[in-house]
């Protein structure tokens, strides 16, 4: 196992790149612990599968280092990089039987019969294949198949990293649910360095213990799921991450109270001048409706999605969305919001801006 580094990483796909809108990745300085489980996440085409096969040496970057440890291996070939690397869709040997396939990687290496029995069989049975060891793989369904490359991901137990391409794209949605289950188990159980790369939250979310957001080519957050949901540092991690996202409102800052179109709103605490576009940002779940006070709002329509009601709002022309609790009635004479203040960030082209100490006084207030 091994602590990956990613120092000064871009890449471009051209020959001559000449400006940033040019490199698939960004540059990028990041090292993975070692034994710590990450998701990366992010919409198609955001450079996930780039900074993956860069890791896993079936790229080389046009900039930049990679270290497993204090090893550089930006030239080395994958399979001097003792890692495994499971992709979005099946690849398995059509005319293997189940069994062979799990055991080819192991075999590969000369591993003795015995622990390859073993191996195989711990790993048969946390992807659930213990029926089918003995087909042949070709007469087998599309996600069956995949299960299996899986399996050949998590038959190793001494690699560097196991990365992880979309790997259940192709599997039912019950049994992705199991099949992370079976991952997170065992990285319980051998403590691997992961890499889970998924452009869906959820998943994201729910396996690892650290996500890596990418947009556009960059890495625009690393943080626990809490950190992600609580100060996204870039309007595009609220916006991608929640349900629905974060809202986000043009605004003037002035101390602690940011200005919309809609009227004056009270933040948690102060911030200096601000240049650029500047905004605000607030998840649904801190934005509350009422009779009394608050802004004007419009109430376009309410979703019932069981644990709780999705407002969907119009705030000065533009959409709102609010999140309440099940039970809250919505009556006619709510046509007012209020936002925590305390949940309320604040962005300059779209970057999180930190409070200002000097203005962050009147907390006894
Ligand atoms: P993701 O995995 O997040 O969907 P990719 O890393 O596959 O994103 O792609 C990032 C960007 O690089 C996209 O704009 C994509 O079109 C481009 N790209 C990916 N692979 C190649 C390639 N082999 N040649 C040229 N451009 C590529
Ligand atoms: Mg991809």
């Amino acid at each position: 196992m091994a602590q990956i580094t990613l120092d000064n990483l871009a890449h471009s796909y051209l020959a001559n790149p000449s400006d940033e809108g040019d490199y698939a990745l960004k540059e990028l300085n990041h090292t993975w612990r070692d034994g710590e489980a990450y998701a990366l996440l992010g919409p198609s085409g955001c450079g996930k599968s780039t900074l993956l096969n860069i890791i896993s040496g079936l790229l080389i970057p046009s900039h930049g280092r990679v270290l497993f440890g204090d090893t550089d291996v930006t030239r080395l070939p994958t399979a001097e990089r003792n890692i495994a690397q499971v992709f979005q869709f099946p690849v398995v040997y059509d005319t293997m039987t189940v069994r062979e396939n799990l055991a080819f990687p192991l075999k590969n290496r000369g591993m003795d019969g015995a622990e390859i029995a073993r191996r195989v069989g711990r790993v048969a049975k946390m992807i659930d294949v213990e029926a089918v060891l003995d087909r042949k793989a070709r007469g087998l369904t599309a996600d069956a198949k995949q299960k299996i490359s899986l399996g050949r991901g998590m038959v190793r137990e001494d690699v560097n990293a196991l990365l992880f391409d979309e790997p259940l794209t192709v599997i039912d949605p019950h049994m992705k649910w199991e099949l992370r289950t079976q991952l997170k188990k065992l990285h319980a159980d051998f403590g691997h360095t992961m890499i889970y790369v998924t452009h869906d939250q959820t998943e994201a979310l729910t396996f690892a213990d650290k996500v890596v957001v990418m947009f556009d080519g960059r890495v625009v957050q690393i943080g626990t799921p809490e950190e992600l949901f609580q100060t996204p540092e870039h309007t595009f991690v609220g916006y991608f991450i929640g349900s629905p996202g974060m809202n986000v409102l043009p605004a003037r800052i002035e101390g602690r109270t940011a200005h919309l179109d809609a009227g004056s709103v009270p933040l948690g605490a102060g911030y200096g001048a601000l240049s650029g576009k500047v905004e605000i940002g607030v998840r649904p779940e801190f934005v509350s409706l009422s009779s009394t006070e608050g802004l004007p709002v419009e109430i376009v329509r309410v979703e019932d999605v069981g644990r709780h009601k999705i407002i969907r709002a119009k705030l000065s022309g533009k959409a709102l969305n609010i999140i309440a609790d099940e039970g809250t009635e919505i009556g006619a004479d709510m046509t007012r919001v209020t936002f925590d203040p305390d949940h309320v960030n604040v962005y300059a082209d779209d970057w999180r801006v930190a409070p200002s100490g000097a203005h962050a006084t009147g907390e006894a207030a």
